[in-house]
């Protein structure tokens, strides 16, 4: 991960030299201190922003995805968002060590790069079989296993050459696909069988007409709680997680105010605050930031604050956060 730190020191001194170069100078400092992140500790579980940003194309943040950490080595990618490839070898990710794959929901924003990260990964000789989870199907979206059928069948895969990893042959690791029932957030729970070093659940949430989960991460006697792409309509994701304080609430934050779109799948910043409210975490971590809602970020707090009164950050690409 000493990647990460020579990266922000490229960045700042980049900023610089834009600045001489009459550009400007203040937009290019902000990008630079986002790029500057925490490095992920050697010892303990830590979980870490790789892609901090939305669908829309932005400086600075890539599209939703996270890493997990447990004494130095990254054991789960979650997501893997357009723009998290490069994330992903910047935090010292590698296919290696990963206990699996976990996918919120397939948008582009979300799954957009899970062909080149596993594209690079070819290349590292991994025979293991490696999981990948996420949601089932519904009109418009393939479910998980279908998906990658789609990227890699070597009949008719649109990246055939890597159908390797559909049957672990041509050294690649195969890919154990696992579709979870959904419902539009209504369908069960399900703990993963990953690992012995952490506890996975896979909760369905609602996110309109897209198959959709949170994830429920534990390790040490700690937990964090990613809430995916979600509306208010997860009802119950909020019911079962009610007063589960975990360390940290990962939260997609979407909506620019109160009358923001797209309502119908996201929450809005004070329905962001009732689930910090209901759920009790020590920290809530915003994420999947965009300018449009950052242009807004005092009243987002402001909203939040009505029903949470814990720590609140924003988190920014590459931000690591032990717990
Ligand atoms: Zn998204």
């Amino acid at each position: 991960m000493q990647f990460a730190g020579w990266l922000g020191m490229f960045a700042a001194s980049t900023a610089v030299l834009a600045g001489c170069n009459g550009t400007d100078a203040a937009d290019q400092s902000v990008a630079a201190s986002q790029l500057a992140a925490d490095e992920c500790p050697s010892e303990g579980v830590a979980l870490q922003v790789l892609g901090s940003g939305g669908p829309i194309a932005e400086a600075a943040r890539a599209g939703t995805s996270y890493l997990l950490w447990i004494d130095g080595e990254p054991r789960l990618l979650i997501d893997a968002g357009a723009g998290s490839f490069l994330r992903f070898a910047e935090a010292g990710g590698n296919l290696a060590t990963l206990d699996a794959i976990l996918l919120t929901h397939l948008h582009a924003d979300h799954a957009g790069d899970l062909a080149g990260i596993l594209n690079s990964g070819g290349f590292e000789g991994r025979t293991d079989p490696l999981p990948v989870i996420g949601p089932d199907a519904a009109p418009r979206f393939p479910g998980t296993s279908e998906f990658l059928e789609r990227l890699m069948s070597k009949e008719g895969g649109a990246f055939a050459y890597n159908g390797g990893y559909l049957d672990g042959t041509e050294n690649k690791p195969l890919l154990r696909a696992r579709d979870i029932t959904t419902a539009d957030g209504s369908g069960e729970a399900s703990v993963l069988d990953i690992s012995d070093d952490f506890s996975v659940t896979a909760h369905p949430v609602n996110h309109g007409v897209v198959p959709a989960l949170g994830y429920v991460i534990e390790a040490g006697g700690k937990s964090v709680v990613i809430t995916g792409d979600q509306s208010a309509a997860s009802t119950l994701f909020a019911e079962r997680l009610a007063a589960t304080r975990p360390a940290i609430l990962f939260a997609h934050h979407v909506i620019n105010g109160e009358q923001g779109q797209p309502r119908g799948l996201h929450r809005t910043p004070s329905e962001i605050g009732e689930l910090a409210g209901v759920m009790e975490p020590d920290q809530l971590v915003l994420t999947h930031n965009m300018n449009r809602s950052l242009s807004r970020i005092d009243d987002s707090r402001a909203a939040i604050g009505e029903s949470y009164s814990g720590n609140i950050s924003v988190a920014a690409d590459l931000d690591c956060y032990p717990f």
